[in-house]
């Protein structure tokens, strides 16, 4: 027993004492060798697409095939969806569809130790997240959405408003099932059906949403998902069918989907990219702040469209902020992302590791300083360490373009009117961070940046009655909240 506690309590760099392993066990998710289509509320094979592998990015294991839907599955779904529209989802009461949106709540959080295994598997992300982040808000959505669906004459849309029919949803990698959440349950609670298209690295939990639909016995065709990749998002949001197209992902997929759906009548919403400031004035609590820009930029391994990417420092607390930042990276675990100490887990693909190691080098070649702490990174999988730059300028492509990884660029600042200028000095506008310990500074500061989102003295919190979007590049259209429910109605 002594010898057992001394191998796995060993002391770790600086004397600190190292965890033993505590990984959650996945026996708790049963993943089907494949998977078809959910199609009129059933797993269906494809007409025209043909298989492909989704993978754990921790170990390379192929945890499943799914299906790459074809143009005909993509269109089955959507004559599937609008029989449901017609027949019976628009029609019922809306206190019913309220119904079947708390029992799919109320699964979600039933399954949620299921749902944040899958998520972590599938996705990369520390299961701490998935199982205390992504899955409580995943049903929150739905408890809150469900919460709206007879109360829609009250939202401030006029007397009777009214759903706009088949909504094509298209999401990415980095909050599989809350993207999800956040896509589905404002358009079923206006009264829309939906078929829906996950990244093609992620598509297990949305198949799992796909069998709780079931388990709640929501009608047929009132959600539809469709796994694939660009191809069958592009057939999805091109179809003449589809009344409304809600996209989450890249500026440039965003930039093609408005040009595709222009003059085709289609309502439209993209969230996009972010490069947002994190901005620290020199009266803020350091210690606060610090645990901020690592809650911002590490959070996730910096898959955040909203993630704190540039750090804005005032000169005069700008070494004390750094070596406090420094020394708690340092004490940042990279690892086995089903292990409950693991704080960053695994790059979520080949391709997202590929891109952020070239802006990486991109950023030395430009002349910042690179650091990361000493840590050792497994051997099979994608994974890329928690990275600072330093000495970096507003013109460097690492101040500029969204790396959507654990790599934060560091910039100072004199006057807050310095702080805001660079803080908007970016095509992007999706959010911002403001550290200090003035309320009155926080309001004006709060005001100048062109940003949806503005934390004060915390980063990325999200509650799903509280509007989430951008300006400029990040996209426009409104999710979460009141606000989110227009995008669903035909106002
Ligand atoms: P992406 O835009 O390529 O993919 C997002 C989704 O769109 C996926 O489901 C994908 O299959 C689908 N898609 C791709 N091409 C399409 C097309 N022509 N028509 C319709 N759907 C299409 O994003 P990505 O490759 O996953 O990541 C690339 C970059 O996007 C990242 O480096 C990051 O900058 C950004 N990103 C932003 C967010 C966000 O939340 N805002 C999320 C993921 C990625
Ligand atoms: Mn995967």
């Amino acid at each position: 027993m002594a010898e057992r506690a001394a191998e796995t309590i060993r002391p770790r760099r600086g004397g600190v004492f190292e965890y033993a392993p505590a990984p959650e066990s996945r026996s708790i998710v049963d993943i089907k060798s494949s998977y078809g289509l959910f199609i009129a509320g059933e797993f269906v094979e494809s007409i025209d697409g043909r298989p492909f592998k989704t993978i754990s990015p921790a170990t390379e294991e192929v945890l499943a095939e799914v299906t790459e839907a074809g143009p005909q599955d993509v269109d089955r779904a959507i004559s599937s969806a609008r029989a449901a529209y017609t027949a019976y989802w628009a029609p019922m009461r809306p206190a019913d569809r309220s119904k079947y949106l708390f029992r799919i709540a109320r699964i979600i959080q039933e399954r949620s130790r299921e749902l944040a295994v899958l998520e972590s598997l599938d996705n990369g992300k520390p299961i701490r997240e998935s199982r205390d982040v992504d899955i409580p808000l995943v049903a929150a959505h739905f408890f809150y959405y469900a919460g709206w669906a007879d109360k829609l004459p009250y939202a401030g849309f006029g007397p009777n408003p009214r759903p706009l029919g088949v909504a094509g949803q298209v999401i990415p990698w980095n909050f599989p099932l809350l993207m999800l959440a956040w896509k589905i349950a404002p358009a079923l609670a206006c009264g829309n059906t939906v078929v829906l298209k996950p990244a093609e690295t992620t598509p297990l939990t949305a198949l799992t949403f796909a069998e709780i639909c079931q388990q709640a016995d929501l009608p047929p065709g009132v959600v539809n998902i469709v796994t694939g990749a660009g191809d069958t998002g592009r057939a999805l949001v091109e179809h003449q069918d589809v009344d409304k197209v809600a996209f989450t992902g890249s500026t440039e997929v965003g930039r093609l989907i408005a040009r595709s759906v222009a003059g085709s009548g289609k309502k439209v919403t993209l969230e996009l990219g972010g490069k947002a400031a994190n901005i620290i004035f020199d009266d803020a609590a350091i210690d606060q702040a610090v645990e901020g820009v690592v809650n911002g930029i590490f959070f996730n391994q910096g898959h955040v469209c909203c993630a704190g990417s540039r750090l804005l420092v005032q000169e005069s607390v700008y070494d004390e902020v750094l070596t406090s930042l420094k020394r708690r990276l340092a004490t940042l675990r990279v690892g086995d992302p089903l292990d409950k100490n693991t704080d960053i887990g695994a790059i979520n693909s080949a391709e997202q590791l590929d891109r952020i190691r070239k802006l990486s080098e991109i950023g030395e070649e430009e002349g910042a300083e690179r650091w990361s702490p000493p840590c050792e990174l497994p051997d099979r999988g994608f994974w890329f360490a928690p990275t600072i730059f330093t000495g970096v300028s507003q013109a460097h492509r690492i101040a500029r373009e969204e790396i959507f990884g654990p790599v934060l660029s560091v910039l100072s600042f004199r006057t807050p009117d310095e702080a805001v200028e660079k803080a908007n000095n970016t095509p992007y506008g999706l959010s911002a961070g403001v550290w200090t310990e003035k309320g009155s500074r926080i309001l004006s500061i709060a005001q100048r940046l062109r940003a949806g989102v503005v934390w004060a003295n915390t980063f990325n919190k999200f509650d799903p009655s509280s509007p989430f979007g951008g300006y400029k590049e990040s996209g426009y259209g409104r999710e979460g909240g009141r606000h989110g429910l227009e995008a669903y109605l035909d106002v």
